[in-house]
């Protein structure tokens, strides 16, 4: 079948939708008339195609069953990296056996409510450790940066199979929510189990010496897909001889702004009005990607969440992280997001390849110490910031254990602090108004990207040092966000599929 494209108002577009099979959709805001880009699916005759017509379906996947096969894969970790090898190993019959120092989705809820009404965090089940890893209470963003990868597609489709809405098949920002995460994440293992694999939860792996499962001529290979904030499971691979490098990295804060703050700015819509109120229901809330240069560094936003909430997002006790997500609808009044500058390795004196790990870990500390008694975060409000003001309050924020006022402008390292200020300015000149104290910024946004670096052959994937080791994911520094780390997962599992040839 062909297809059809159209640059359409938002409410032209939202008839069309009603009517026609949608096959690709972009919101356009960089006019100051909001666009949308459709592409339609037309038939033989070149007429589009009713809107219940199935989407021209991928192949749907074949899950073998695995129960007695000869092979099998160890696989450290059950984020999305783990999870997608795993489920790529039963495609190629190969049996996947996961560890996952968390616990499974339902329970792990619990424990992040916990956390959430300030009432303790669980150092192995929190927003980073857990079935699902760091993608299933998160944002749901499901697009990368980076295009060279191999098949994006695959993955949305893997997605899609497993219950995510058919608008990661065709949206050009799809993203899913951490309301409907945890069920696409449970069906997953629930294949997994049913086709014979094995998943072991609340089981930390803490040595790799003893693994050396040779079963006939089959060495068993593990996939190492531990995502980047297990810093004891970095130490671990350190000690017994595993080659890690440090990489660049970014950290800075979490900058919130009222959403119809950012309506206003990104689509020149004032959400008061209940006609321009439709449009945001049918586009969704907007979002912003902001970039610039200071001092030779770059600054920018990074994991930017519409209609969301921050989260605290670390799974060390005496530290401060916090990360963002959103729910499906993406309809909290608040837009939050990274805002961080880039961290070279040069930046970090020493040749220990774990010093990004300690650098992070130092400031999260510092964040800690300035937040309030019960865990609360360290805030300011963002013009009071940038002006180098103490804020004498705050706006109301999203961050359920709650915030207190903080000189981030006064503590913050200056190679961060000073560039943000600068940063903030510079956004400001794209979209007046950005820079606000109606805004708040929340200390502090460190594990933007993972620290280390596992290197690996580019041919074989497998670790430099340790042979039939597969580091991949987020954790092995050659992805970040769901859908890399997804997709890393898959290209470990194919070169191992390819071993078992
Ligand atoms: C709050 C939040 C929001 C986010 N929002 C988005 C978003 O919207 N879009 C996006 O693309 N990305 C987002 N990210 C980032 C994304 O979640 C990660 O890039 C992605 O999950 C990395 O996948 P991974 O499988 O490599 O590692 P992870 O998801 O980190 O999974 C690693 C798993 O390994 C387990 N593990 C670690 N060490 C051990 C061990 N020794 N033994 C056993 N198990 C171990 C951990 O418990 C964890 O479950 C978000 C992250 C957070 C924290």
């Amino acid at each position: 079948m062909d297809s059809v494209q159209y640059i359409l108002s938002p409410r032209e577009a939202y008839i069309a939708e009603q009517q026609w099979r949608v096959v690709k959709r972009s919101v356009d805001a960089r006019q100051r008339e909001l666009r949308v880009h459709l592409t339609i699916l037309t038939d033989d005759k070149g007429k589009p195609v009713p809107k219940d017509a199935p989407i021209p379906l991928y192949e749907p996947p074949v899950f073998q069953d695995v129960h007695n096969a000869k092979r099998s894969v160890v696989i450290i970790g059950a984020g999305p990296a783990g999870l997608f090898a795993a489920l790529t190993l039963l495609e190629h019959g190969i049996k996947p056996i996961i560890y996952e120092r968390g616990k499974e989705v339902s329970e792990r809820k619990k424990d992040i409510a916990l956390l959430n009404r300030n009432e303790g965090l669980n150092p192995e089940s929190n927003y980073c450790f857990g079935e699902g890893g760091a993608g299933t209470f998160s944002d749901g963003k499901l697009f990368s940066r980076s295009k060279k990868r191999g098949n994006m597609q695959r993955v949305m489709e893997l997605f899609h199979y497993f219950g995510a809405p058919d608008t990661v098949l065709y949206e050009a920002h799809a993203h899913i929510g951490s309301d409907k995460l945890p069920g696409i994440i449970k069906k997953m293992r629930e294949t997994i189990l049913e086709k014979g694999g094995e998943i072991h939860f609340e089981t930390c792996i803490t040595s790799l010496k003893d693994w050396k499962l040779e079963i006939g001529n089959w060495k068993t290979p593990i996939i190492l897909a531990i995502g980047h904030s297990a810093h004891d499971t970095y130490r671990m691979l350190a000690k017994e001889g595993v080659k890690l490098e440090t990489k660049g990295f970014a950290m800075g804060v979490r900058a919130e702004h009222p959403q119809a703050l950012i309506n206003k700015l990104m689509y020149h819509l004032d959400t008061s009005r209940t006609r321009e109120l439709e449009i945001i229901n049918y586009v969704g809330n907007a979002s912003y990607s902001l970039v610039t240069q200071v001092d030779g560094r770059g600054v920018y936003s990074f994991c930017m969440c519409p209609g969301g909430h921050i989260v605290p997002a670390g799974s060390e006790a005496g530290s401060c992280v916090v990360n963002g997500m959103s729910a499906s609808h993406r309809n909290s009044p608040y837009a939050n997001s990274g805002m961080v500058v880039q961290i070279n390795s040069e930046d970090i004196p020493g040749d220990d390849p774990l010093r990004g790990l300690e650098f992070q870990e130092e400031l999260e500390r510092l964040a800690f110490e300035h937040g309030g008694p019960q865990a609360q975060a360290p805030a300011q409000r963002l013009k009071d910031f940038v002006e180098g003001k103490a804020s004498k309050d705050l706006p109301a924020c999203s961050y359920l254990p709650g915030i207190v006022p903080s000189r981030l402008d006064e503590w913050l390292p200056a190679h961060i602090g000073k560039r943000l200020q600068q940063g903030f300015r510079d956004f400001n000149k794209k979209y007046h108004g950005f820079l606000t104290n109606d805004a708040v910024i929340v200390g502090v946004e460190s594990r933007s990207s993972s620290a280390v670096r596992i290197p690996r052959d580019p041919e074989t994937l497998q670790s430099v040092s340790t042979p039939l080791l597969y580091p991949c994911g987020e954790g092995a520094g050659y992805a970040g966000g769901i859908t890399s780390s997804a997709l890393d997962g898959i290209n470990a599992a194919l070169k191992i599929a390819d071993l078992a040839q």
